[in-house]
């Protein structure tokens, strides 16, 4: 059957942006305040400026969402630009991934594609510029020495040896730093700031390093590389951002960015902080991610267990829920940590319009309708979405022998149980009413293995004529026309909601949840199953909603992720906020 139904004419996330009026926010009234005084010539430009040392995980939704969202929303332009200043942990598959997973959210840079890596010349000049202006120097300390030079909060640092250098001396010994006559780590080109700052940023920074590292687009022609620090601030000028959008940990470099950009005397950049998305359950660091994969914790960076966005997408989110996420969750300027249930809300409200109801059992158990004739198969109707009748029906296979969950009946039921039961009668969703007659278990292990049940053929459709009420409603395959598939239940990767607390000595991967993946490798799929494609996504009845994995499945043998259960924890949590407040 088809998959998710597509919208007749999709919106790109520019033109709703354009189209939807957004809450206030600080940043909005910023760029809003500086249109009026028509500070820049009106123009607003973004850019989103990953480092390529991993994947990019949903802190950076947030991230790519606002700079390219509001660059959007004021007509303005948005770059990607790569953050790539450090050679020795960055790597094509990094940049690769970075762009399918922008393009992916559902934004395009068109020609704006940047690295850092492309003003290394220029970030050479800038710095010669700084040195003849007596505004940096070469120095011998080693990065220990430098680390002890430079005092803490409580104590000033001191002047290195080397900051009186002369100019001359100083251009000549960077030009041989950049020649490679200095081993790695021998000398650094620093700038003059000033070493009593009450901010430890600007105590003389370094602004480049000796590294001989091969990059991953300038090869062996730099063995000088700029720091993050002095890259990034210039980068941002040369493109012409007018408002760079960073974390909050930046704010305390913002006075050395405009010191630079002061003493070179060229375009500003208005840098804006906000707080980084902190989610529960979760970890948003590249570095424990990338020991998470590397240790073989998870099958990789797009195990769907992940929050990169490559393993949400492989879980089965959608680019539109990511960017309604990112909406609602809005800006601030202090940190918090959003409940990851909210995530799970915003992708629920999107399938639960757009992808199509299916039955697949998840643990079966074979049903047989004794009064039901041995060779008789009946299409019955099913349709396909009740919140959209334009989705259309199917037709569903019925015939004598079924399966149903193994969890929907009880020989000894509770209390309030409204599922199958001796003697109990319930709906087949789509087709009868059933009784269950009689119980077949293995005569060892006791366990039930098989019912039987007598069907109403007045009921057809799930009706009766007398009026007669069910309360439950199962859903079911035919055992002849169902096939085999694997499915993949999925819960949080960490059992606590601060993967970060742990007892002394231990570490993050300690609260690592032991039964995060649970593996069904015998389910029963109805046959309009059998053609799905990998990425589309459904609704199994009663179970969640499900995506074909991009990865291991194969036509022959589907595996199907559980990209979340039906159950919606922040829909009730705001039921629950609303009530109170009557
Ligand atoms: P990490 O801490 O995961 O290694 P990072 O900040 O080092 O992330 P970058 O590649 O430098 O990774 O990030 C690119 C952009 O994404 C930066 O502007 C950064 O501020 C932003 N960003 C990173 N993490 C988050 C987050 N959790 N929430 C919002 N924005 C984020
Ligand atoms: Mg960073």
């Amino acid at each position: 059957m088809k998959d998710e139904k597509k919208e007749e004419k999709e919106k790109t996330p520019a033109e709703s942006a354009a189209t939807v009026t957004p809450p206030p926010n600080f940043i909005r009234e910023i760029i809003e305040g500086d249109l009026k005084e028509g500070k820049n010539e009106g123009r607003v430009h973004t850019r989103f400026p990953p480092e390529p040392n991993g994947y990019l995980h949903i802190g950076h939704a947030k991230s790519i969402c606002l700079n390219f969202g509001l660059a959007a929303e004021y007509g303005g332009l948005y770059n990607l630009r790569f953050d790539d200043t450090n050679p020795s942990k960055e790597d094509v598959e990094y940049v690769d991934s970075i762009m399918e997973d922008v393009r992916w959210l559902g934004f395009d840079w068109e020609d704006r594609l940047f690295y850092a890596s492309d003003y290394f010349e220029k970030l050479y000049e800038y710095a010669v510029q700084l040195i003849k202006k007596s505004k940096a120097y070469v120095c011998d300390l080693s990065a220990d020495e430098i680390r002890e030079y430079r005092g803490t909060l409580t104590q000033p640092g001191q002047n290195s040896p080397y900051r009186e250098r002369s100019v001359e001396e100083n251009l000549d010994m960077f030009e041989r730093m950049r020649q490679g006559e200095f081993p790695d780590g021998s000398r650094t080109l620093r700038a003059k700031v000033d070493m009593a700052s009450p901010n430890l940023n600007m105590r003389d920074p370094v602004m480049y390093r000796i590294l001989r590292a091969s990059h991953h687009r300038t090869g062996d022609k730099w063995c000088v590389y700029a720091t993050y620090d002095w890259a990034h601030g210039q980068s941002d000028s040369i493109e012409g951002i007018t408002h760079s959008i960073c974390t909050l940990e930046f704010e305390d470099h913002r006075p050395l960015y405009d010191w630079f950009i002061d003493q070179l005397g060229i375009f500003h950049s208005q840098q804006i902080e906000f707080a980084r998305l902190n989610l529960s359950y979760t970890i948003m660091s590249k570095r424990k991610l990338l020991g998470l994969v590397q240790e073989g914790h998870v099958g990789g960076w797009d195990d769907p267990r992940m929050p990169t966005i490559s393993g949400l997408r492989r879980r089965g989110y959608t680019p539109e829920s990511i960017r309604d996420f990112c909406e609602r969750i809005g800006v601030a300027k202090r940190e918090s940590t959003v409940d990851i249930a909210l995530l799970e809300h915003c992708l629920r409200e999107d399938l639960n319009k757009r992808a199509p109801r299916v039955m697949v059992v998840l643990r079966p158990l074979r049903l047989v309708i004794d009064n039901y004739p041995e060779d008789q198969v009946e299409e019955l109707d099913a349709v396909n979405n009740p919140e959209d009748s334009s989705m259309g029906t199917r037709k569903v296979p019925f015939s004598r022998v079924l399966y149903i969950e193994k969890d929907d009946f009880r020989e000894d039921p509770p209390k309030k149980w409204f599922r199958l039961a001796p003697g109990r009668e319930v709906r087949l969703k789509h087709a009868y009413y059933v009784t269950c007659t009689d119980v077949v278990k293995d005569e060892k292990t006791g366990e039930v293995v098989e019912l039987h049940c007598a069907y109403d053929p007045e009921s057809r459709g799930g009706w009766t004529k007398d009026d007669r009420k069910v309360r439950g409603t199962l859903h079911w395959v035919s055992a002849a026309h169902s096939f085999p598939v694997e499915a993949r239940l999925y819960d949080h990767l960490f059992t606590k909601e601060d993967p970060d607390d742990v007892k002394e000595g231990m570490d993050f991967k300690s609260n690592l949840n032991p039964r995060s993946l649970e593996t069904l490798a015998s389910c029963q799929a109805e046959p309009s199953l059998k053609d799905a494609e990998p990425g589309s996504r459904f609704q199994f009845m009663r179970q969640g909603y499900f995506c074909v994995d991009t990865v291991d499945s194969t036509p022959d043998a589907l595996v199907f992720n559980r990209t979340a259960t039906l159950r919606d924890t922040w829909a009730k949590i705001e039921k629950a906020l609303q009530e109170s407040e009557k």
